[in-house]
């Protein structure tokens, strides 16, 4: 086998993040690690601190009573509204106080497929600031990146270059395997929520859990298919009222197909988080189709999202879009 030098650096970047066992073993159940982006919450700009604190009191709870580990992705510039900084950094605090981990989502949760390295590199730093200090007060460090987006990069030079910045500054990026889109059930969820339409909200739930069912069958099979086992899958979740309100069912839904909840720490120890990747592209691609799509043989007949969902969405009307914080 030829040593490429993309072979080297992928051998350089498994020795700073946890050291995977050289051979996957068949686990003997399913695992997974729970990760929540768009902290202190996806739709900060559109809620109070109050209601961020209430909203994040609810979801830890559930996750603290089922024990259930959890890493909460912030994007500080969500921190800054004027009058609300206290409560919006107490939010994020409670993550800390029981006993949950913070990653670095960026600042202004940038693209790296949109914006020059970078750009996108001073915005890692920027998205730091504050997180660093909560978390150092918890003796703790700051040591995932989320890409936002979970956009890697354009073109492989600067997905690599942006690699070698991240590793530099001690992260470990957090890829994801398993990807339900609450982001877009979310917004039509807490719309119906604010209008007490009920009936709605359970209609949403029902599909929301259905959709992540069809989601799971879809990814397992691929896992399976692909690398022989399923590895410790990574789920992507995002701080909004849908998951504060009903991650139980989410929880208990995946504990009945077999899982069990471990940290993100535990699941990048998975042999299947130091496979080749050379994935460039576009947002939303999670690290199963990255790895296949490497192998040459990309997603086929993946699960549909429901048309009526989408619908929902793109009736709601739009808050026009912030523009970003240099
Ligand atoms: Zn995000």
């Amino acid at each position: 086998m030829k040593f490429r030098p993309i072979t080297l650096f992928l051998t350089f970047l498994s020795s700073l993040c946890p050291l995977p066992p050289l051979l996957a073993q068949n686990p003997p159940q399913r695992a997974i690690a729970i990760t929540i982006d768009d902290l202190p919450a996806a739709n900060a700009n559109g809620m109070t601190g109050t209601e961020i604190v209430e909203m994040t009191s609810k979801l830890l709870a559930t996750l603290r009573d089922q024990k259930v580990p959890a890493v909460g992705f912030v994007n500080e510039r969500k921190l800054y509204k004027q009058g609300e900084v206290d409560d919006r950094i107490k939010a994020l605090n409670l993550w800390l106080d029981n006993g949950f981990e913070l990653g670095n989502h960026t600042f202004n949760h940038f693209s790296l497929n949109k914006v020059t390295l970078s750009a996108w590199e001073d915005d890692v730093i920027r998205g730091e600031v504050v997180t660093r200090i909560l978390l150092a007060r918890h003796n703790m460090k700051m040591r995932y990146l989320r890409h936002p987006y979970l956009d890697t990069g354009r073109d492989l030079q600067t997905r690599r270059e942006a690699e070698a910045f991240l590793v530099d500054r001690g992260y470990c990026i957090a890829p994801v395997t398993m990807d339900a889109w609450d982001w877009m059930y979310a917004p039509v969820y807490e719309d119906a929520r604010k209008h007490g339409d009920t009936a709605l909200q359970q209609q949403l739930v029902s599909s929301y859990l259905t959709y992540t069912g069809v989601v799971f069958d879809y990814y397992e099979k691929f896992s399976k298919d692909l690398i022989g086992y399923e590895p410790k899958q990574i789920l992507l979740l995002h701080g909004n009222w849908l998951e504060a309100d009903h991650i139980g069912e989410l929880v208990d839904m995946l504990r009945k197909r077999g899982y069990k909840f471990v940290t993100l720490e535990d699941a990048l120890n998975d042999a299947a988080y130091s496979m080749p990747d050379d994935f460039i592209g576009e947002e939303g691609t999670n690290w199963l189709d990255h790895w296949a799509i490497t192998r040459g043989h990309p997603p086929l007949n993946t699960p549909v999202f429901p048309q009526w969902v989408n619908d929902r969405y793109m009736a709601l009307p739009k808050p026009p879009p912030e523009p970003p914080v240099f």
